[in-house]
């Protein structure tokens, strides 16, 4: 319901949305009275390794494991974290990397990459006192596998109650336009892709989402539902269900693309469908990256919805394969008239926030963020403009070319 509600307010957010592509996330109303983490560090070496981080009160968390890869997952409640830009990337120990940051509202988390199986020896908040910040501790300690293993086995009832679920797709409508949902990716913990200097795919690909929420509610013809409406996380198989849940006709997941200068030069916008085997090397690394976004986060894969599950092989989707290429195609023609595409701009791979069985599915990657021009054009409010009208063209054409008879089999 607040997703609907979101709507309402859009002139004022757009204002917004075009000021946060260009800046970290923004502070959430009511954030200042949030705890502040303002300082990590990290100790020891591959046997044992200790985190701590400073916290202007103490709190309670929820420690638990993942495998494959090796993760240590902490759930606290919402903090603000007050960290240097780059902190988490370089670990030390037992820690690769780790990472922080809304997964629901009220509930914050920190993802612990390891390199090796541990065990949790330690996890606990020791209180301010004698003018020391109250101090986050958790100690890892070196294990095998098999340990490792029969701890999650135990953990995992606890750890799969903690998954976050929060977004409720709104109740059936009787409103007969077709439903379009948006999917802006990543989110909270989750940042996307990086630039060097900072700007993050989730927070420029939220801004374009809102835009192109505008723009079709303005045309009257569509409900409009987006999967995220603010910097929290959603994990993929939950934008699957919410699309799935509330009845949609068209399931459109919004990203924005790196590559590394090694790997050469890559510009414009590329429009993805799901399928097994990836259409290049490229689509297979795009998909790889973007399936990603749970691993990221700390959401346990075994515990997915099993609507995600194998339904490649279900020979009803095929309508709803044919119905997302020629909804890729219709894009095609109608962004090449408003912003640069990539030499080969339609392809596909194994995306799982593509997977809904019954809704046409594309996924965009508006641009690279690595290229310079690409970068300008994802953080200005013109190209914003042109390209969500663009799309908006495309989702007009492929609904009138799609009607009732259409849908009974002509295709
Ligand atoms: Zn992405």
């Amino acid at each position: 319901m607040a997703l609907r509600a979101a709507s309402c307010a859009l002139l004022g957010v757009l204002v917004a949305a075009a000021a946060s592509a260009a800046e970290p996330p923004g502070v959430r109303p009511g954030a200042e009275s949030f705890p502040v983490a303002t300082a990590v560090r990290l100790g020891g070496d591959e046997a044992q390794t200790r985190f701590v981080m400073d916290l202007s009160r103490k709190i309670d968390l929820h420690v638990f494991t993942l495998a494959d890869p090796y993760r240590v997952v902490l759930d606290i409640p919402e903090v603000t974290f007050q960290l240097p830009p780059k902190a988490g990337e370089q670990g030390r120990g037992l820690i690769k990397a780790f990472r922080f940051g809304l997964v629901m509202p009220g509930g914050s988390r920190m993802v612990f990459d390891l390199r090796k199986p541990v065990r949790v020896d330690k996890a606990f908040v020791i209180a301010a006192a004698h003018g020391s910040p109250a101090r986050l501790v958790l100690d890892l300690v070196r294990t095998d596998r098999a340990s490792f293993l029969r701890r999650i086995v135990r953990d995992d009832r606890l750890a799969r109650a903690e998954m976050p679920r929060q977004s409720r797709p709104p109740p059936a409508s009787n409103d007969p336009r077709p439903l379009v949902v948006l999917d802006p990716g990543h989110g909270g913990i989750d940042t996307g892709t990086r630039t060097p200097s900072g700007q993050q795919e989730k927070n420029i690909v939220l801004a374009f989402a809102r835009q192109l929420h505008g723009r079709l509610e303005e045309t009257g013809k569509y409900r409009v539902l987006m999967t995220r409406t603010d910097d929290t996380f959603v994990p993929l198989a939950e934008r699957v269900h919410i699309a799935r849940a509330a009845g949609a006709s068209l399931f459109i997941s919004l990203h924005a693309d790196f590559l590394p200068r090694r790997e050469g030069n890559a510009e414009g916008a590329t429009i993805y469908t799901l399928s097994n085997t990836a259409s290049d090397s490229e689509a297979a690394r795009v998909a790889e990256k973007e399936n990603r976004a749970d691993v990221i986060a700390g959401v346990d894969l075994k515990a997915q919805p099993d609507d995600v599950a194998n339904i490649l092989l279900d020979l009803a989707q095929r309508e709803t394969r044919s119905f997302s290429l020629q909804f890729a195609h219709e894009l095609a023609g109608e962004m090449k008239t408003a912003t640069r595409l990539h030499k080969r701009p339609l392809k596909s791979a194994g995306f799982r926030v593509l997977r809904a069985p019954d809704v046409p599915s594309v996924l965009i990657e508006l641009g690279y963020v690595s290229d310079g021009h690409d970068l300008q054009s994802l953080l200005s409010q013109r190209w914003r403009d042109r390209t969500a009208d663009a799309i908006a063209r495309a989702i007009d054409d492929h609904f009138a070319s799609h009607t009732a008879g259409a849908r009974a089999g002509m295709n």
